[in-house]
Parts: C-alpha cells; sequence; structure tokens
C-alpha cells in the first residue's frame, strides 16, 4: 500500500458504490429515481462516476463552481442546481446545468433570458415550503407562479418539488407528503399532465420512503448524505445494509504525554470562546493530532474504541489515549469516522488531500 500523508481523507469507491447500487435498487422498486447530489464532496468527479455507474438518474449540486467541475471532467448526466440560482450568475447555471430549483420569478425571468440568449432550454423545478422553513413557495401561491413560468420562453416546467429537515429539522411523513403529492395533481388537473418530476426531499426522506406509506405522485429523491455515509439524517442511525465506514478521516499524532488531567492557573475562555470544564482524572495520556478546526469539525468525529476527543482548536486535537498506553508514539496514525458537518468540513479543505480507493488496492489523489 502506497503511503499518503495525513491529515487525509479516505473513500472507499466501492462501499460508495454499494450504498448507491442499494438506495437506488430499492426505491426503484417504489417508483422513486435518485438524483445523486455532490455538494459534500466538492462536485468530486469519482464520487460522481460511482454513483451514476449505481444508477443515479441525474447529478445535483447547490453550487455551480462544483457542477462545472464535474462538467470539466466530462460527467455527462442530467445536472440539476438544487439551491435557488443567484441572479449574478444565471448565465453559467444556463450553460453548466439542465435544470434548477426555483422559488423567485425574478430569477426565471432573468434565467428565461440568459437561456434565448444562449440558445439553450433550461428546466425548472418548483420548490414549494411544507413547513421546514428553508426555501419554498407557499402552497397557496404556487398555481399562479406555474402559469407565469408557462409563458416564459426558453424554460420548461419540469415539475415541483420540497426540501425538509435541513432548517428546523420537520420530518417528511404521510402528511407533508400527500400535501406534495395532492399539489401535483391540482397543477395537472389545471394545466393538463405537466408535471414530470416530483422531488419529494433529501436523505431525511427515506425512513418515509421505506416505511410503507403511500408513495403517490413522488418520483424521486434527491440522495447525498446516505450514500456517503450510510445513515440517515433524522435519528442518525445507521440504514441496513449500508456501508457507515466508506469515508474515513486519518489523523498523525505529533505530540504524546502523560499530564494532569486538569488545566492550572486562572481559567478564562478557549481560543474558541468555551469555557472548558475538566475534571480530576489524575493523570491521563494525552495525544495531540495534527488536525483542528481548520480543517474539519471535530464534534462530528467518531474516535476509534476506547479513545475520548477532549478538546480542539484550530490546528490541534486533543485526545484522551490512556487505554492505548505502549501501544502508540509520536507517528502514530488514528482513524475518525465522520457525520455530514465533519465531512463536509474536511472534504472542502485544501489542506486534507482526498485518496479514492477502488479495489484491488489501487489508490489514487483527487486534486482540489
Ligand atoms: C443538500 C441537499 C440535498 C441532499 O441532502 P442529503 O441530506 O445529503 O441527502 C437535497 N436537496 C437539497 C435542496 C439540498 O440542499
Amino acid at each position: 500500500m502506497s503511503k499518503h500523508p495525513a491529515p487525509r481523507l479516505e473513500v472507499n469507491l466501492d462501499k460508495i458504490y454499494h450504498n448507491a447500487l442499494t438506495l437506488v435498487t430499492n426505491l426503484r422498486q417504489r417508483g422513486i429515481t435518485v438524483t445523486g447530489i455532490t455538494k459534500a464532496t466538492l462536485g468530486s468527479p469519482e464520487i460522481a462516476e460511482t454513483w451514476l455507474r449505481a444508477g443515479v438518474r441525474g447529478l445535483g449540486d447547490s453550487r455551480v463552481e462544483n457542477i462545472g467541475r464535474m462538467r470539466a471532467a466530462e460527467i455527462s448526466t442530467l445536472m440539476t442546481l438544487i439551491r435557488s440560482p443567484m441572479l449574478s450568475q444565471v448565465e453559467q447555471v444556463v450553460a453548466l446545468t439542465e435544470m434548477s430549483f426555483n422559488t423567485e420569478l425574478s430569477v426565471i425571468r432573468k434565467l428565461s433570458a440568459a437561456a434565448k440568449k444562449a440558445n439553450r432550454i433550461h428546466g425548472v423545478v418548483l420548490m414549494v415550503e411544507l413547513g421546514d422553513l428553508r426555501e419554498g413557495i407557499m402552497p397557496s401561491f404556487l398555481k399562479k407562479t406555474v402559469r407565469e413560468v408557462l409563458g416564459f420562453s426558453n424554460i420548461v416546467f419540469m415539475g415541483i418539488g420540497t426540501n425538509l429537515a435541513c432548517r428546523n429539522g420537520v420530518s417528511p411523513d404521510r402528511e407533508n407528503m400527500a400535501e406534495l403529492s395532492a399539489l401535483a395533481d391540482s397543477i395537472d388537473a389545471t394545466f393538463g399532465p405537466i408535471i414530470n418530476t416530483v422531488s419529494g426531499g433529501n436523505s431525511a426522506n427515506l425512513e418515509w420512503a421505506f416505511s410503507g406509506a403511500d408513495i403517490g405522485r413522488i418520483n424521486n429523491l434527491r440522495l447525498g448524505e446516505s450514500m456517503l455515509l450510510g445513515c440517515e439524517p433524522l435519528h442518525r442511525k445507521a440504514i441496513k445494509g449500508l456501508h457507515t465506514s466508506a469515508v474515513t478521516l486519518v489523523a498523525e499524532v505529533i505530540e504524546l504525554k502523560n499530564k494532569p488531567s486538569k488545566p492550572w492557573g486562572n481559567i478564562a475562555q478557549s481560543a474558541f470562546g468555551e469555557v472548558i470544564s475538566s475534571s480530576e482524572q489524575g493523570s491521563i495520556t494525552q495525544a495531540i493530532l495534527a488536525i483542528g478546526r481548520q480543517d474539519t469539525d471535530p464534534d462530528g468525529l467518531v474516535p476509534p474504541p476506547g479513545i475520548k476527543i477532549l478538546a480542539a482548536s484550530s490546528d490541534h486535537l486533543v485526545v484522551d489515549v490512556s487505554n492505548y498506553h505502549g501501544r502508540m508514539k509520536v507517528g502514530t496514525e488514528l482513524s475518525f469516522q465522520l457525520d455530514y458537518s465533519a465531512l463536509l468540513r474536511a472534504m472542502t479543505s485544501p489542506f486534507i488531500p482526498k485518496i479514492m480507493q477502488r479495489s484491488q488496492m489501487k489508490f489514487r489523489i483527487e486534486n482540489v
């Protein structure tokens, strides 16, 4: 095995493939396609390609820059911008994507003008507010908005979607999903059968999708976290049959000493504004790892069994390795599992190389 520097993210593409294939196959049986959401991977072409092989129907990202990166790597599939386009970016949006999620007519008007100028057609999905209070048109204004969208040149109305469990943790359930289906029915009843896509939500929708509930008109979900981490985000429970260790973060020990567990001197705030309360546990074996808040979210790291994370500053992660006494030295590497927040920050950190691992133990470093 070739040696890569720490810290590094090790991404097991075989496990990611397995996760994606499992979800795509199970959702297909319920009439639901999957859009692979690449934003937590900074638009990694290798992860995108892995998901496409597993059968995702298209890719989506919240940032046009990430979509540009995948286009530059010649990833060819339906690309969706899943955040409402900035007015200042409509030209790039039209050039780089087939479709975007929208809530503002002023933006769609500009997309229409940009598409006309570029001699392209751009698809629009209208996002509906169903209670989580992030993006979305209030349901009572939806029909009026659809009517206007149908009048724009070079714009095709593709359907509707919603996003829950992001700002307020409102869970997708029978009621709000049935409401989305009813809105689709009512638009079709008014304007003729014009709805192609009904995108029910993100990884937080999986519990609903597999609960046996009536799927109704929902025919698409947008998945990122579940295909990467193997967890559902409502209770952060592992999903049956998925790998939860597809991505690991490896960091290196730079100091290892027996130290008191309690600080001494006059105690004020730490570098990040916390007042730390530490218990008196006598002397511990304390290790410092060369990774910090600049690289990841230390609160979202899961250490190896028997190791406890004590604190983190910009560049240092302090851990209690008393249980590993004698089995560790300066230079030892430790592997951590990551939650979504830790993953997002590590993936986007320029300090952390992403090591893409395939079968037969072939390794490749991906450039950021
Ligand atoms: C991030 C995001 C997703 C994907 O969410 P996961 O929890 O990673 O599955 C889907 N839709 C929208 C609008 C998003 O912003």
